[in-house]
């Protein structure tokens, strides 16, 4: 292999962006993508349609970004959502705009997407190799002169690390980058799961596996104390609890979990109405279904797939009679409507992890450059930077803006 103005290590959305970018400049660039082939978790995007980007504006977008969106203004600056919609269609992607700003193909295809950036990458004269994994760097001075791949030298002024977090390990991001930066002397912030499921304890989540709830409001308290909440779907699995209130949630959850304190999720299933117009809803059908038993009302209040695992936790006898619950039934059936309660065991591992929080600290980077402070001509880009955030195409868009400004600087000397 010759030598080269530009390496990229890794062909996730990051290193492409960064690969073009380079690309368009006049750069001679490579990228070392250690699968089989590019981009295999942009595949498995939005369950396979990918969530592109969103329509926030910076000043919002930055707020769904931990632990420090502000670090992305000077990146975002350069290159946003408009960018990179512009780029996908010119290469044959149409975009619909779905609720909560979410962009994705019309085609609902995450491989139109990957499609469209490897032609631009192709139209560029971009080499990339496939099933070469990239095993160390080469620093003299301070200053990266190239890397080793397969046991061979291969050389450049710049090298761009866009090997992702250690999330979905399946798709080749094992964490890699982590151990090459931390050799060379950057720290790591704890690599930790982030948008992640939930296990709990006891059965009552198994009971009710496979039930998607929509319009729910799910809290989350560490140590007694209330200390987020989400509204939206969610859904019970053989484990305990995930869909996109629980994966946003998690972020909380799984830092407390590590700091061994204890953490639990109640579900408000009814978030609506406040306690007292919901006591009135409950009075008005028992009075409306007096002689009927309580099962048959439940199934006004809740998907019927609960009412019977609903009436076994609250422990009333099922051949009760709507008229025969007593106000402190009802004030029971109220409180487990509004307060469903699980208490959180553990958090799923990396394999189910959507994103890893933790990384490269974002104080070790120059934003408007994506250089590292350490070694002169090292980038990053991309998820392996501490930088993660919510549902919604943010995550995807921080790894394109990343990725260009990081390849839009190799024309620095
Ligand atoms: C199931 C799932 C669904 C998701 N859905 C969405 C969504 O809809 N919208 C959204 O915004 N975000 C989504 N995300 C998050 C998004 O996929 C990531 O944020 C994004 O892929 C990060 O891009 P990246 O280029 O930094 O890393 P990656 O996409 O992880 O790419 C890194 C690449 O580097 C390669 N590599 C690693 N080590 C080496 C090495 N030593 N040598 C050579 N190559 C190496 C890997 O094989 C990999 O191909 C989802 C994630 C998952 C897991």
């Amino acid at each position: 292999m010759s030598n080269y103005d530009v390496i990229v290590v890794g062909a996730g959305p990051a290193g492409l962006l960064a690969a073009g970018r380079a690309a368009e400049l006049g750069k001679k660039v490579l990228v070392l993508e250690k699968m089989r082939s590019e981009g295999r978790k942009l595949l498995i995007t939005g369950k396979g349609r990918c969530n592109i980007t969103n329509s926030a504006p910076i000043s919002e977008f930055i707020t769904h970004v931990f632990p420090n969106g502000r670090f992305l203004k000077k990146v975002f600056s350069q290159y946003y959502s408009k960018e990179i919609l512009a780029l996908l269609e010119e290469f044959g992607v149409d975009v619909t705009l779905e609720r909560g700003g979410r962009y994705f193909p019309t085609s609902n295809k995450s491989a139109d997407v990957l499609k469209a950036l490897l032609a631009w990458c192709r139209k560029l004269n971009i080499e990339i190799q496939c099933h070469y994994k990239v095993d160390d760097l080469i620093i003299e001075d301070n200053t990266i002169k190239g890397l080793i791949a397969k046991g061979q030298r291969i050389l450049a002024d710049k090298v761009i690390i866009a090997t992702g977090g250690k999330s979905y390990p399946a798709t080749g991001s094992t964490g890699d980058g982590y151990e090459l930066a931390q050799k060379y002397g950057h720290t790591l912030t704890k690599a930790i799961p982030a948008l992640v499921p939930l296990e709990t304890e006891g059965d009552l989540a198994q009971k009710l596996q496979g039930l998607n709830l929509k319009n729910v409001k799910a809290v989350v308290w560490v140590d007694g104390k209330k200390m987020g909440e989400a509204f939206g779907e969610m859904l019970f699995t053989h484990f305990g609890l995930s869909g996109p209130i629980i994966l946003t949630l998690s972020r909380i959850a799984v830092s407390a979990l590590q700091n061994n304190q204890k953490v639990e999720i109640t579900i408000d299933l009814k978030p609506a109405l406040d306690e007292q117009k919901l006591d009135q809803r409950l009075q008005r059908d028992l009075n409306e279904h007096g002689k009927k038993k309580i099962a048959n009302i439940f199934k006004f209040w809740l998907p019927s797939t609960m009412v019977p695992v609903f009436i076994e936790h609250l422990g009333i006898n099922t051949e009760k009679e709507c008229h025969q619950l007593t106000a402190k039934d009802r004030k029971q059936v109220r409180h487990l409507l509004k307060n469903l309660a699980f208490t959180v065991s553990k958090n799923r591992s990396f394999k189910e992890a959507i994103i890893t929080a933790g990384g490269i600290p974002t104080n070790e980077i120059t934003a408007k450059t994506m250089e590292s402070k350490l070694i002169k001509g090292l980038h990053f880009a991309g998820e392996i930077i501490d930088l993660d955030a919510e549902t919604g195409g943010y995550n995807l868009q921080i790894a394109y803006s990343t990725g260009w400004v990081a390849g839009n600087s190799a024309t620095n000397p």
